[in-house]
């Protein structure tokens, strides 16, 4: 059987990882400041991540969501402290976009209705219609024929303020967006779109599966404003590589038996993995980490002239490029042999570990110097 060709692939294989770093089958080192979208937050094969998997292995991996699984209690208390949120309840899933897909309807069935406000250049994942295509009508009520989406420029005030009405189920945003090129809601965006969605109604879902898991210096993007969410969807991060997603509920929503589900979501090792997460996160004070070296990241890039709009928080952070240096990441990879990220037409995203070091920082630095001398003057 031959895979499915839907990804343009480098052809770099790696087959090892530690920290920021990658070895590929020729036993080649690169630098990860991108961590496969973002997911790598703790850095790969932290010795405490490592060691709770195996543990876990050696004990139970899977049963369904019909025992108790004090393992998810546990995350669910220590994700609570550790992200402001403590009040509310935790779902646990696969995937960013199952995440966003659960939040979605669960606005649904709170407030019956099925229109939401979305943004430009927003990503918030790839699955559409399995709920639509399920004849159970207590899992598709109240919204058979799925959700009206109203898609707005982001940050435009007078725009948001036309669409909101009693009719919005919910308005969907994220953190910062990522796919979309590193492109934050400002503070009081953000709190505008609180007060009116309370006004009318209307659950305010923060996307916080790329921006989320302390990536800014702060637990969640959104806090920088002051803002607390209805929803909040996170992932990536949140494993370090394990498959795991969850939904954050405002503890006002009731949940039922049967409202939403999930056959592999909290499983014992996502459980243990997610949890050992958040322990180095804490342990290690990874967020202060993030903030410094975006911090510094931020600073030193402005005084490359070629790279244009700077625009980022903690480790999560975007510049453009000029046409004529659009190779530079392809430049920075296979000459530099460092990771980093893109988003269209011509935006190098840095998303490394939050535990990278200054040592790898400043390597970045002298990369991206030697790389820029050398297109500028070829
Ligand atoms: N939301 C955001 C902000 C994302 O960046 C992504 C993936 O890139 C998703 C949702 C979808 O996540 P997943 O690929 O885990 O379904």
């Amino acid at each position: 059987m031959k895979l499915f060709d839907v990804y343009p692939l480098f052809p770099i294989e790696p087959v090892k990882a530690s920290g920021s770093w990658l070895w590929d089958k020729e036993g080649k080192k690169y630098l990860d400041l991108y961590g496969g979208h973002a997911v790598i937050s703790i850095g790969h094969n932290h010795p405490h991540f490592v060691e709770a998997l195996k543990s876990q292995l050696d004990k139970i991996s899977f049963y369904s969501n019909s025992v108790t699984n004090s393992l998810q209690e546990k995350l669910a208390e220590k994700l609570g402290q550790l992200s402001g949120y403590p009040n509310h309840q935790l779902f646990l899933c696969n995937s960013g976009a199952e995440a966003n897909e659960n939040a979605l309807k669960l606005a649904s069935f709170v407030n019956g209705r099925k229109k939401v406000i979305a943004f430009k250049k927003a990503f918030h994942g790839r699955t559409s219609g399995a709920v639509a295509a399920t004849d159970n009508p207590k899992i598709v009520a109240p919204f058979n024929a799925g959700h009206e989406i109203v898609f707005l420029p982001l940050n435009d005030e007078q725009a948001f303020l036309k669409t909101i009405t009693t009719e919005i189920s919910s308005v969907i945003i994220e953190g910062s967006q990522g796919v979309g090129g590193i492109h934050f809601p400002t503070d009081s965006f953000l709190q505008l779109l609180s007060k009116k969605c309370k006004e009318v109604g209307a659950l305010l879902i923060l996307d916080e599966v790329q921006s989320g898991y302390g990536r800014t210096g702060k637990f969640f993007a959104h806090q920088f404003s002051g803002i607390q969410a209805d929803l909040i969807t996170i992932a990536k991060g949140m494993g370090n590589g394990f498959p795991i997603g969850g939904l954050l509920i405002h503890p006002d929503i009731k949940p039922w038996s049967g409202m939403l589900g999930t056959t592999f979501g909290g499983n014992y090792l996502a459980c243990a993995a997610g949890l050992s997460v958040l322990e180095v996160i804490e342990q290690e004070d990874l967020m202060t980490n993030a903030t410094k070296l975006g911090e510094f990241w931020m600073e030193q890039l402005k005084s490359f002239s070629e790279i244009k709009a700077i625009r980022g928080k903690g480790l999560m952070i975007g510049f453009d490029l000029p046409d004529e240096l659009a190779s530079l990441r392809k430049d920075l990879l296979f000459k530099q042999s460092i990771f980093t990220g893109e988003a269209k037409p011509n935006t190098v995203r840095l998303l490394p570990s939050l535990a990278l070091s200054k040592t790898e920082a400043d390597l970045f630095l002298e990369a991206l110097s030697i790389e820029l001398k050398q297109t500028v003057s070829s």
